[in-house]
């Protein structure tokens, strides 16, 4: 082991993964988890992982565990579908496929994610720690405080703490994160042959987005997964990943099976006030209450979502942020560059930078860089790409609230436009091999 030691805010997407990678290099580090389980806290659905995002695990994560993460992937989506409220398809593209472990688009629950995450690394982290503050010793070393009254010192302290970050809040009191004005609600369907029925089967086979009048939009992801309802391996799925599946540990603690999650969101405006308190059956009544126009088989998906999974995010934004003097503490992921979740790339960065910063600590570990050169090498490289992802993210798919489709009158052209669009693109081929390719080429771009 390195005399180096890391100690990490946050076992989310972006700490683990760093956790791993430095594990691996044979670099002491420590993890600092709030929640009380492994299994604790709603974390959200579907995420997609594309070859960045893919390229960071494969890079961080043990041999296996990085084949454990591909067999529990969901089925991978076949197309990219365009539906009007009143279900019709405007669009549907064909989407490439692939074997490649990195060089592929990946669906991911959340939930499977985290537990693969998780797997092997009980010694590294440390449930209950709520991180409160950090205070810097003469030695050059960093103390990080718990709720708990406990505390941990090391080397460097990194944030990995997400959006509400508390280290960002200490070490970077300037930084701001911004609600965007819109607000999201995402809920979870069981599937079964009935909810199967409500949607298109170019919709049930892919990944589908519609765009309805008043600045509305829903997002719409089947997934699929390798076992069934008992957790146990489905027939049909051999070889490596019906072993990989069967020996790990992790899907004692995740519970996630096939399911229908559906994300609807629209201007904070067009919601009921205090639409943020809002759970189960009372969230899922608001959305019935926004959109009486749409298809009765959207609706019923709506209705037939699970009560205990349907959650409102408020979707935000980060500012970017000048470059600072770098010191023993750094920060990755949604902890320094929140984005909207516009072009899907919140976790792929977060990656990104788990991996980057790896990188650079194994140069420290190699006695090739000091700590603070490696920190300030890492930061110069993330704080550019980061901010780039946010601002092409709120550019994207309406997740800003002064977007123009949020507006009146101006609203209802945008959206005419933009159907106007996917038809002219679904229907010329040059125009749709176009499409699909600027889609994955952006989704690779960090690759
Ligand atoms: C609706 C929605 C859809 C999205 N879809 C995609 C997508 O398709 N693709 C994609 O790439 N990204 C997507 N994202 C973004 C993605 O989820 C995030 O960018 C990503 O999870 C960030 O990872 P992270 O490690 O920075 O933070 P997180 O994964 O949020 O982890 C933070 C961790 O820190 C812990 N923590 C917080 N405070 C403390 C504390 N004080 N002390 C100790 N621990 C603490 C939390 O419990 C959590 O475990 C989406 C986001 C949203 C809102």
């Amino acid at each position: 082991m390195s005399p180096l030691h890391v100690i990490v805010i946050g076992a989310g997407t972006g700490g683990m993964c760093l956790a791993h990678g430095l594990r691996r290099a044979g670099i002491s580090v420590a993890v600092y988890e709030r929640d009380r389980t492994r299994a604790d806290g709603v974390h959200g659905y579907r995420v997609g992982i594309d070859p960045t995002g893919n390229q960071a695990l494969g890079e961080c994560l043990p041999r296996e565990l990085f084949d454990t993460y591909t067999a529990t992937c969901a089925r991978t989506p076949a197309h990219f579908n365009v539906l009007t409220e009143r279900r019709r398809t405007i669009a549907s593209f064909r989407l490439p496929e692939s074997d490649d472990p990195v060089h592929s688009e990946r669906s991911v629950s959340r939930m499977t994610l985290r537990q693969v995450l998780l797997t092997g690394m009980e010694d590294v982290v440390h449930f209950g720690k709520a991180f409160t503050h950090y205070e810097r010793g003469a030695d050059g070393t960093v103390t990080a405080f718990f709720a708990d009254g406990t505390s941990a010192t090391g080397d460097l302290l990194v944030a990995a703490d997400g959006t509400g970050s508390r280290v960002r809040r200490q070490y970077l009191p300037h930084a701001k994160i911004r609600d965007t004005g819109v607000i999201a609600v995402s809920a979870k369907v069981a599937v079964t042959p009935e909810t199967r029925a409500l949607l298109p089967d170019e919709a049930f086979d892919g990944i589908s987005v519609t765009f309805a009048p008043r600045g509305q939009f829903c997002i719409w992801h089947v997934m699929e997964f390798k076992w069934d309802r008992d957790g146990a391996v489905k027939h049909g799925v051999g070889g490596n990943d019906a072993e990989l599946i069967a020996r790990w540990p992790g899907l004692l603690y995740d519970n996630t099976r096939d399911y229908i999650n559906w994300g609807f969101s629209a201007s904070a405006r067009r919601f009921p006030p205090g639409v943020m308190d809002l759970r189960g059956e009372d969230l899922k009544r608001v959305v019935l209450d926004m959109t009486p126009n749409w298809h009765p088989d959207l609706r019923a998906l709506f209705r037939a979502a699970d009560p205990g999974s349907c959650f409102p995010i408020a979707i935000r934004t980060s500012e970017p942020v000048a470059p600072w003097k770098s010191t023993n503490v750094t920060l990755l992921g949604d902890a320094v560059h929140t984005m909207t979740p516009g072009r899907g790339v919140g976790a792929n960065t977060a990656l990104r930078d788990a991996m980057l910063l790896t990188r650079r600590l194994v140069a420290v570990r190699d006695g090739a860089a000091s700590l603070l050169d490696a920190v300030a090498a890492y930061e110069a490289q993330m704080i550019p790409y980061g901010f780039a992802r946010v601002a092409d993210s709120l550019a994207q798919n309406g997740t800003n609230g002064d977007d123009p489709l949020h507006r009146p009158v101006v609203g209802r052209a945008v959206l005419a436009a933009n159907r106007m669009f996917f038809r002219v693109t679904n229907g010329i081929p040059a125009l749709r091999r176009k499409f699909v390719a600027d889609l994955t080429a952006y989704r690779a771009a960090d690759a």
